[in-house]
């Protein structure tokens, strides 16, 4: 296990986002609402003399220097390291904004999520495997049910619901998309358990948690028609954080692609929050090795302000490529930004 249990505490109010750094690792509006994962709840607890260490500086440095131009959004990842008392969009906001037409980035993979936070749909022989359900029913209802008709495709089609970590912006739709398919939802255990028991955040603008059905590990494989998704346990950013890695298609062509399953920071008011940063730099670090390992060089996320996902669809097919195939040394550069980053915010959380 690459993390161990939560033990129960109180939910918190996730109407609060991340406060934007300061000076040079300034995200900008794409950043901050990047980083503003309703989960996200960033801190204050640290003085800027304390920000100003060496360590964190040299660890903002490593990151700043890996993003170079063309990754800056994950940059935003350094505000847990740099908190500042800058304005909050709040949650309602956030969902409001106008959705990103719905579209393939592959023959076989097809965004259907908000501006916010993103839906992907892996189209196989079989039906779909749906990861993340949005933020509640009338968004599902809206950008799923809406969207993948548009695409040939049908909510009805869903066979699997696979939701990357169990905070509400992530699974609040999923009732609307199993009352119309039927689809199981599948999460990891340690996320079951912390929504069984004590959820990390919660909001009225969210669905009602699901109730437990598939359980899934590291190492796991769902399978759907030729589709094969192997979990990876990335855990920090919720308990029980997955990524999922698979093959994307475009043309005769076959790209193998990392969906970061869950970025922000989020913890850092929790007790444990030095264990949380420490299981996520481990996770990524194991990342690193299997996307090298498994030439991974899609990078996708669950939140367009971070992968660009959005941008990317608008610029589908015009010349230079397809936007998401970055290749393998872009996507080690992501992952040394969010290690980075990581810590560097724990250099900041120790001093
Ligand atoms: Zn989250």
């Amino acid at each position: 296990m690459l993390f161990r249990r939560m033990p129960a505490r109180a939910p918190l109010r996730a109407d609060a986002v991340s406060p934007s750094p300061p000076g040079a690792m300034q995200p900008g509006r794409r950043g901050l609402l990047a980083l503003a994962c309703a989960c996200c709840l960033g801190g204050g607890a640290i003085s800027p003399a304390q920000a100003q260490a060496p360590d964190v500086a040299a660890h903002l440095a490593a990151a700043r220097a890996a993003a170079g131009e063309d990754l800056k959004p994950w940059r935003a990842l350094g505000q847990a390291a740099t908190p500042t008392n800058a304005p909050r969009p709040s949650l309602q906001s956030l969902i409001d904004q106008p959705a990103p037409p719905p579209a393939r980035a592959f023959d076989n993979l097809a965004f259907v999520g908000g501006k916010w936070v993103s839906a992907w749909a892996l189209a196989t022989s079989d039906g779909i495997i749906l990861v993340d359900a949005l933020n509640n029913d009338a968004e599902a209802a809206a950008l799923i049910g809406g969207g993948l008709p548009k695409l040939g495709l049908d909510v009805a089609q869903v066979r699997r619901i696979v939701v990357t970590h169990g905070h509400g912006d992530h699974y609040g739709g999923w009732a609307w998309v199993k009352g119309r398919s039927g689809a199981p939802v599948a999460m990891s255990a340690t996320d079951w358990a912390m929504l069984e028991t004590a959820p990390e955040f919660d909001n009225p603008l969210w669905g009602r948690p699901p109730v437990r059905e598939v359980v899934l590990a590291d190492g796991d494989l769902v399978r759907l028609g030729e589709a094969s998704v192997t979990v990876l346990s990335t855990p920090g950013h919720s308990p029980g954080t997955i990524s999922l890695l698979f093959d994307v298609r475009e043309g005769g062509r076959t790209h193998r692609a990392l969906l970061w399953g869950g970025t922000s920071f989020n913890f850092n008011r929790r007790p444990d929050r030095m264990a949380r940063i420490a299981a996520y730099i481990e996770g990524t670090r194991r990342a690193k090795q299997v996307a090298a390992r498994e030439n991974v060089t899609v990078m996708l996320s669950n939140h367009a302000g971070f992968d660009e996902a959005d941008l990317k669809l608008a610029r589908l097919g015009a010349a230079g490529g397809n936007p998401f195939v970055i290749g393998q040394a872009a996507v080690q550069r992501t992952l040394t930004v969010i290690e980075e980053s990581a810590l560097a915010t724990q250099a900041a959380w120790r001093s």
